[in-house]
């Protein structure tokens, strides 16, 4: 697809054919952690408040700058490959009211999500949905 490629943030890249330059899923990120998300980013060696606060009854990544606290200044995730569920599914999204998944419209490459990757990646949206850690 034109004017489309593969970004990879990292060694364990997706499939999500972001367009270059393009990290809005990582700007204010309102991203909720579950309990595996937690445990595998504190086993990187993050202390929980480095990276987790909690906003709106969900313990959600931490924003530094408008910008997800792990998001580099060249626009890489420094833990993508143990990146939160959440983050995994993107840009699938459990809409709050249907409780359907859908594609996160503010997603550029929304449209270039195949109907295989959007089926698991609506899995990985539903376990954010009914195990992020409220408080
Ligand atoms: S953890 Fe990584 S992929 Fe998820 S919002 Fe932060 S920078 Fe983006």
């Amino acid at each position: 697809m034109s004017g489309w490629r593969r970004y990879k943030f990292g060694p364990e890249s997706g499939a999500v054919r972001c367009p270059h330059g393009c990290r809005l899923c990582c700007l204010d990120t309102e991203m909720p952690l579950t309990q595996t998300d937690v445990l595998r980013l504190v086993g990187l060696g993050y202390a929980l408040e480095e990276f987790a606060e909690f906003r709106g009854g969900l313990l959600r990544l931490k924003n530094v700058g408008g910008r997800c606290v792990f998001l580099d200044e060249e626009g890489r995730c420094r833990v993508y490959p143990v990146r939160p569920t959440g983050c995994r599914a993107y840009p699938v999204v459990v809409d709050a009211g249907s409780g359907e998944c859908v594609l996160d419209e503010l997603c550029p490459a929304a449209n270039t999500i195949e109907p295989e990757e959007f089926a698991e990646w609506c899995r990985l949206a539903r376990e954010v949905v009914s195990l992020a850690i409220r408080g």
